[in-house]
């Protein structure tokens, strides 16, 4: 979930730092490509409007994706599975999704069926794409490939031992890939085992030169966390997403082959307290000490907060040198220019302040990092006479505002350096919640050597590993 370390540029460690958290959203921008009668930005247009306007009038012009919940009933929750039955997971891949249009290539000969039926619409040849085509006026999809054109409502593309390659996301997938409609554009799932999806997560959530029990100690975090949160997305009709905002998924790849081993090793092991799978939130760096769940308001954060996301210190010992010290980003400083973080201020009603006059860091909890920030503005009162503002945000959201790539940790502090700038300086990146991966590899390596149990151990006192609670 943080830093800019590692230079892969798909690990959600660094971009977790950018977008602080694992549970933060981030914004993302769908791919819309044209249709094949209008041009690109008409068709897009014009498709996107038509959904707009057959969800305004409350009826059903889109199918549904059969294992989507009915419009207007709550969507049931999924029971969570056992960790030892290696679970089918449905994951939304978020790159590939939104637009009125994909394209899928199979490695191997592949077979199409519609998905509610199971009827077989075509065969694919090994490298043969097809384009999968979003028809709104009838509610179905083309699938277009040598041959007639033919259409279902939702689509399912599957092959044997092959891969299935998305070429505009560059990603390549395990068997079957879904395609159904949704109210963004066609949504693209990946329908993969509990333990294959674990092998496309690994290298995305951490880089592959960490020390094996680090690797480990993710992949039973990461486990834990995919089937406690199996309903992050029911509303869209899959599991989990393929981003930072659950974990980042990668597909089919061999970037990691210690992440791979890591996930083989670990196979059905999880984090448990009394019985229950834990929360198990992770981040880059704590900054040599982990934070209270209370602390960071994490949107999938259970209430109350369990006991074992708590501060530890992330040292052998208490006046030790910090596990996480490696990180390029355990200690840091960003100027702020003044006009820039006022606009950043300016752009929320909740936390504007006119002409900006002073930021001030207020109370810290025990681990330090600031809890409240006091901001001081001047704005021009309808007659024309200038007003003092002040204003109270959480670290939190000062930090949001900022933006997480300066501000990367609440265990900061802020001084204004010039009239134009003001610096800001703290250590740590990332919330601090829980795992720090950093600290973890630290922990792994010479002269520690700590295995993955006990790095898990650390990191959520009083949790149990294994397969069963
Ligand atoms: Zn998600
Ligand atoms: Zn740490």
């Amino acid at each position: 979930m943080k830093g800019s370390g590692p230079s892969r540029p798909v690990f959600s460690f660094c971009r977790r730092l950018a977008s602080s958290c694992s549970g933060f959203l981030v914004a993302w921008f769908p791919h819309l490509p044209g249709t094949r009668t209008l041009p690109k930005a008409i068709g897009m247009g014009l498709s996107l409007a038509a959904l707009a306007l057959g969800c305004a009038a409350n009826r059903p012009s889109l199918p549904r994706h059969p294992g989507a919940p009915p419009a207007l009933a709550a969507p049931a929750p999924r029971p969570t599975p056992h960790p030892g039955s290696n679970p089918v997971l449905r994951i939304g891949l978020r790159k590939a999704s939104g637009g009125v249009a994909v394209t899928v290539v199979p490695s191997a000969r592949a077979m199409l069926v519609d998905a509610a039926t199971g009827h077989r619409l075509a065969v694919l040849p090994s490298g043969q794409p097809a384009r999968l085509v979003l028809d709104v006026h009838a509610g179905q999809i083309q699938i277009e490939r040598p041959g007639p054109v033919i259409a279902a409502p939702s689509v399912r593309i599957q092959v044997r031992g092959g891969r299935l390659a998305i070429p505009t996301t560059s990603g390549r997938y395990p068997s079957p890939l879904l395609v159904y409609p949704a109210a963004g554009g066609l949504q693209v799932v990946n329908e993969v085992r509990l333990e294959t999806y674990l092998e496309g997560v690994l290298p995305g959530e951490l880089p592959p030169s960490f020390a094996p029990e680090a690797q480990k100690a993710l992949a039973v975090a990461a486990r834990t966390y995919a089937l406690r949160n199996l309903d992050k997305h029911t509303d869209a009709g899959y599991d989990l997403c393929d981003g930072p905002h659950c974990q980042v998924y990668l597909g089919h790849t061999t970037a990691s082959p210690r992440g791979l081993r890591a996930v083989r090793a670990t196979r059905g092991l999880c984090v448990w307290f009394r019985g229950q799978l834990a929360c198990t939130f992770y981040s880059a760096d704590c900054g040599g000490q982990t934070t209270f769940a209370r602390e960071v308001p994490l949107p999938d954060m259970p209430a109350p907060p369990p006991s074992y996301l708590r501060p530890v210190r992330d040292a052998p010992r208490p006046a030790g040198p910090d596990y996480c010290r490696r990180s390029s980003h355990h200690w840091w400083s960003a100027r702020v220019p003044v006009a820039e973080l006022e606009a950043r201020l300016n752009e929320d009603p909740g936390t504007a302040v006119g002409k900006l006059l002073s930021a001030r860091f207020g109370d810290r909890d025990v681990t330090g990092r600031v809890q409240r920030v006091f901001l001081e503005g001047e704005v021009l009162a309808p007659t024309g006479a200038t007003q003092r503002l002040t204003r109270m945000l959480s670290g939190w959201e000062f930090r949001r505002r900022v933006g997480p790539r300066q501000m990367r940790s609440t265990l900061a502090k802020i001084e204004r350096v010039s009239p134009e700038e003001f610096r800001i300086t703290g250590t740590g990146n990332g919330h601090g919640l829980g795992l720090c991966q950093i600290g973890a590899d630290g922990m792994a390596r010479p002269p520690y050597y700590a295995n993955f149990r006990q790095i898990l151990r650390h990191y959520y006192p009083g949790v149990q590993v294994g397969k069963e609670g």
